[in-house]
This record gives C-alpha cells, sequence and structure tokens, in this order.
C-alpha cells in the first residue's frame, strides 16, 4: 500500500504560524487516514520553531533550490534570518518521508515550506508568484511525487495508477 506524506495542518493540527490549522475537508483525505496510509508531519515545528511564530518568506527572487544549497534565505517578517530551521524541517521531511516509504506527498500550498505550486514573494505584501517552498524542493528532487491540496484529485490517480499497474 502507498503510503503518504501529508502537511499536518491539512489534517486539523494547530500548527500554523498564526497557531491555526488548515483542515482540508475530503473524503479522500478521510479514507486514506483511515486506510492508514497518512505520515503527518509539520517540517516547520518538528524542526524547533514555536507556534505561532512570525510569518517567513523566501526573499526576494531566491528560489527554493538556492536556499537548499545555501545561495538564497528565508527571513521572517522580523527580519530574522530563519533559512537554518527551515531547511531542518525540509532534512527531517525527508528522512521521515523516506522512512516510511511515501512516493507521494500532499502538502499545503503557498507556504515558503510545503509550497508545491506559489510562495509569497518576500515583501510580506500578500502577492503570490508561481514556485514552491523547501520541502517541496527537497522531496522533489529526491522522486517523491508532491501533489498541494487542491490538486488531491491528481493525487488520487497517481495513487490508483501506481497501484493497479503490474510492475
Ligand atoms: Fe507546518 Fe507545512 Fe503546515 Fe506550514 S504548511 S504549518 S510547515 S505542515
Amino acid at each position: 500500500m502507498e503510503r503518504i506524506f501529508v502537511s499536518s495542518c491539512l489534517l486539523g493540527a494547530l500548527v500554523r504560524y498564526d497557531g491555526g490549522a488548515k483542515t482540508l475537508d475530503s473524503h479522500l483525505l478521510e479514507k486514506w487516514r483511515a486506510e492508514g496510509r497518512l505520515v503527518p508531519l509539520c517540517p516547520e515545528v518538528t524542526a524547533g520553531l514555536p507556534t505561532p511564530r512570525p510569518a517567513a518568506e523566501l526573499e526576494p527572487g531566491a528560489r527554493a533550490d538556492e536556499v537548499l544549497t545555501g545561495q538564497g534565505r528565508i527571513y521572517d517578517k522580523d527580519g530574522h534570518d530563519m533559512t537554518a530551521a527551515f531547511v531542518r524541517g525540509a532534512d527531517l521531511a525527508l528522512q521521515t518521508a523516506q522512512k516510511a516509504q511515501c512516493r507521494f506527498a500532499l502538502l499545503t500550498d503557498g507556504s515558503p515550506s510545503c509550497g508545491s505550486s506559489y510562495v509569497y514573494r518576500g515583501h510580506f505584501d500578500g502577492t503570490r508568484q508561481p514556485g514552491e517552498g523547501v520541502v517541496a524542493a527537497r522531496l522533489r528532487r529526491a522522486g517523491v511525487a508532491v501533489f498541494g491540496q487542491d490538486q488531491i484529485g491528481d493525487l488520487a490517480r497517481a495513487l490508483d495508477i501506481a497501484e493497479n499497474t503490474p510492475v
């Protein structure tokens, strides 16, 4: 059975920077949870960051790959360099996903960690730009198929293909 690494805030965990969750109301998620497929983690909290915590964004113009290789930074709204904690969170996420043999991930879009199709552009003004967070980048480069919460139907189809294709 394929297991799915999942951002724990999608499952209702109160781990977001603002102290809230990002609960995804989905029968698919409930089914997968009941089947024991889900491997939930909040990379930022696992890396030791408190909840609540100041919002953080990739610095303007930086890509997640650059942050992971030390060529880009992540700052919080107060101007503190949070890069080390976010990279640690990405490393711990990959370790967890690999230990559980997850080939699929469902992540919260927009986050500097879990974003998979967009992130915020680094000016804390609510403007989005195409891109990914450091967790999504770490997982993808390791071969994990990453989906945002709005792509849960695509994830269901990918799972179906993976489990029903003769090897
Ligand atoms: Fe944690 Fe990722 Fe959710 Fe942010 S988006 S609260 S890092 S699980």
